[in-house]
């Protein structure tokens, strides 16, 4: 399919504006959320005011696929629209990659640092749009948690990915083979991505408890944080943090 024709495709389910579908919601309540979002340290460096020139759309590849624009979301923000600002966290925030292409704004706004923003306040208050856009990431969280890494070789699967070529077969069945090849021994794995020392996952956890990521979990899916807090727990505990405990 063409790029234009699969934009088409793609933008045929435009974004509802309208502000009825969260008529339920009371104002305060939305407003409540857009004061947590002024409030983040990072606001003011991310939104001066916008000129609506458009410049973050034209260099936005979000923009070229949906029905989403960095610049509403910036004037929603500069404009105090608690209304807009609420629909736009509810669904418009999940459609960008975070590729801060947009930051070259005249401005010298951020809409992507800005989305990160919204983002991480629907994430606290468990919106249903956050639970949602995570749902598919639960297996990938879970993994970068207990193994300190994302993707392992042995996800090299010739039969998951025919457009890889057929050297793909080869290098799967060699892969141990092909693992101790590599120069650093920390590399010599096929489950997981490269060895995490012991001390490195105590870090990590210690850093997820402190700045809430932990919190941030259990908001938007309780079955993963209490399967992390398992797997955290006892390995703190072997390591000798008996008081960290992530209720
Ligand atoms: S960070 Fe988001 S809004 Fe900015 S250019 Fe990238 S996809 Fe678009
Ligand atoms: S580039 Fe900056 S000033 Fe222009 S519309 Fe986007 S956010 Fe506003």
């Amino acid at each position: 399919m063409s790029s234009a024709v699969e934009s088409q495709v793609l933008n045929a389910f435009p974004l509802d504006l309208s502000q009825d579908r969260y008529a339920e919601v009371p104002y305060e309540e939305k407003a409540r959320l857009f004061e947590e979002v002024k409030t983040d340290i990072r606001y003011h460096d991310v939104l001066y005011g916008c000129y609506e020139c458009g410049i973050c759309v034209a260099a936005c590849p979000s923009a070229r696929f949906y029905d989403f624009s960095p610049r509403v979301i910036a004037q929603a923000c500069a404009r105090e629209d608690v209304e807009l600002v609420y629909t736009l966290m509810n669904d418009s925030i999940w459609d960008c990659s975070q590729c801060f292409s947009c930051d070259r704004c005249p401005r010298g706004n951020s809409p992507g640092g800005l989305i990160t923003i919204l983002r991480e306040v629907a994430v606290r208050n468990g919106l249903q749009s956050a639970r949602d856009a995570l749902e598919g990431y639960g297996r990938i969280i879970y993994k970068i948690m207990s193994t300190g890494t994302q993707v392992s070789p042995d996800m090299l699967q010739p039969d998951a990915f025919p457009d890889w070529g057929t050297h793909v077969h080869e290098i799967a069945e060699n892969l141990e083979v092909w693992r101790r090849a590599l120069p650093p021994e920390t590399l010599h794995t096929t489950d997981i991505g490269w060895d995490v020392d012991e001390k490195t996952m105590i870090e990590l956890y210690l850093i997820w408890h402190m700045t809430g990521v932990m919190d941030m979990i259990k908001e938007v899916d309780e079955g993963l944080f209490m399967i992390l807090q398992d797997v955290m727990e006892e390995r703190l505990e072997d390591a000798g943090y008996d008081d960290v405990t992530f209720d």
